[in-house]
């Protein structure tokens, strides 16, 4: 395949090509693609996937998985509902609603803490939803309860999310009591006029740069702020003073994302959709963004949505590393026991509306050694630039080309010029963002390609007779969303 080939000229298998247009992700199914229509996951039972822990816990202790597990918890409820939202939320109808919530997680937490009894859990993250919305004694009792059945290695990160409307000074003191060590402030925009516009309620300018100065003065803290380029009526003025604001008070982290039309949005369903001269304006205002936050003495990253559940899923978190197992309760919050499963839970229904105070119903796919190796690899060429052979080699215990599935596709590639391959990592050689996306979608295993493709049965038929004639929009549809991040992370310099 040539570089800026056409459609007609391609020499790829169908598949390839179609998981590239219809998976718009760089990372390895199911990874981030449980929201796409016709999901391949099964319903399962709680025994089943306490087993699967069991499993997995089986392959740390014998050396086969990463010791890395990492707790996420997703608290649902906000005030209001933000028009830009498309998270997994609810605005709870009165206290009941709410407690049964903390019921439903609390149940959960019987269900699996004793599989990781004498296991120190590598991080904590708790998100939502607003975690600081819970009352003080509500916030106190489900941190008590967490922490009497989880434990947590000595360093382990402890994250949590809040928002200036939320957190007040007793509830930074009950977080700082159970051991928070960061704490992301979502404050998106500064300006009240817009916040007014968004609904976010009960959040002004002024309550944000106090909240946010509460957190800041408490040491070995670190802090983040949140912030959001292309809302509804945000200008490019009032972003760059959003900025500007946001740089003067020196968080150690800042996220940027990017406002995505998603269909769960006010803004979506009002048939709203991002133009293609506000996305043009987007970019431009990113790249005065990283100019602003680099003379402020900001890095920047990138990312794109992956793992957790829409917010949570672009966060630098210890699992987008690359490492190990996620255990995830809640509410549309997706996990993954290294070398058995990933699984995710009921989505949160688009009516806002908490269907059942219990555990929310599973659905998994099984995972093996041999889709983590695939996984690894997409994952991290997905994300990067390179892979390396000595991160594989000391996960796995082999190196990538001893492995024959791998070795086939891979030296493949390379000889096609799409990637080189050197004693230390895997690059791509390849500039071309189609051929970059159907790359990593030829590395999928036959196991999960078939899977996809029966349940995409329809979609697969269309593309094909779509592709068949010569069909130029995929192309452009693959490429744009390949070439996009959702995400840009600025880490004061001299943090990690
Ligand atoms: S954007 Fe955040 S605060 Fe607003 S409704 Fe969604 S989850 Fe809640």
């Amino acid at each position: 395949m040539t570089k800026n080939s056409g459609v007609a000229e391609l020499n790829i298998p169908d598949w390839a090509a179609f998981l590239a247009a219809t998976y718009d992700n760089r990372r390895y199914f199911p990874v981030g693609d449980i929201h796409s229509p016709s999901s391949c996951f099964k319903a399962s039972q709680s025994v089943d996937i306490v087993s699967g822990w069991k499993k997995t816990i089986r392959l740390i202790r014998e050396g086969l998985a990463p010791p890395e597990i990492n707790l996420y918890i997703h608290w649902p409820f906000c005030p209001s509902q933000c028009s830009f939202c498309f998270c997994q939320m609810a605005v709870p109808h009165g206290r009941e609603v709410v407690k049964a919530g903390l019921q439903a997680l609390k149940k959960e937490i019987d269900l699996f803490s004793p599989i990781f009894s004498g296991i120190l859990l590598s991080s904590f993250y708790i998100g939502g939803g607003t975690p600081t919305f819970m009352d003080d004694d509500m916030l106190d009792d489900f941190l008590s309860y967490i922490k009497r059945y989880f434990n947590f290695a000595p360093g382990a990160e402890i994250y949590s999310e809040s928002s200036p409307a939320t957190l007040t000074k007793s509830k930074l003191d009950i977080l700082l009591r159970h051991g928070f060590n960061r704490i992301a402030m979502g404050i998106e925009t500064f300006d009240n006029k817009l916040l007014s516009s968004l609904n976010r309620q009960g959040q002004t300018r002024e309550n944000s740069i106090e909240a946010f100065q509460m957190l800041a003065c408490v040491p070995n803290l670190t802090t983040d702020i949140d912030l959001i380029v292309g809302l509804e009526g945000q200008t490019p003025s009032i972003f760059i003073k959003d900025m500007e604001t946001a740089l003067s008070l020196k968080p150690d982290c800042m996220h940027l994302y990017l406002f995505k039309d998603s269909p769960q949005t006010q803004f979506s369903q009002k048939s709203g959709r991002v133009s293609l001269e506000k996305r043009a304006q987007m970019e431009h205002l990113l790249k005065l963004a990283d100019y602003m936050a680099g003379k402020a003495g900001y890095r920047s990253d990138e990312c794109k949505s992956s793992i957790l559940c829409d917010s949570e899923s672009t966060r630098e978190a210890p699992w987008r590393r690359g490492k190990g197992s996620i255990l995830a309760l809640g509410y549309g919050t997706v996990s993954h026991a290294f070398g058995t499963l990933w699984y995710h839970h009921e989505m949160i229904p688009a009516s806002r509306e908490l269907p059942h105070p219990v555990i929310p119903p599973f659905f998994s796919v099984d995972f093996s050694i041999e889709e983590e190796m695939r996984s690894f690899i997409i994952g991290f060429l997905g994300e990067n630039r390179f892979v390396s052979r000595r991160s594989f080699r000391s996960l796995f215990g082999v190196d990538m080309l001893e492995v024959d599935f791998l070795s086939s596709v891979l030296l493949r590639m390379e000889c096609e010029g799409i990637i080189r391959i050197d004693k230390n990592a895997l690059f791509w050689e390849t500039e071309d963002w189609l051929e970059k996306a159907i790359a990593l979608k030829s590395l999928y295993s036959p196991f999960i390609r078939d899977m996809v493709l029966s349940a995409d049965h329809d979609c697969f038929q269309d593309f094909l007779k779509r592709y068949a004639v010569g069909d130029q929009e995929w192309r452009k549809s693959v490429i744009d969303s390949y070439s996009r991040r959702d995400c840009r992370i600025y880490y004061k310099i001299n943090q990690q």
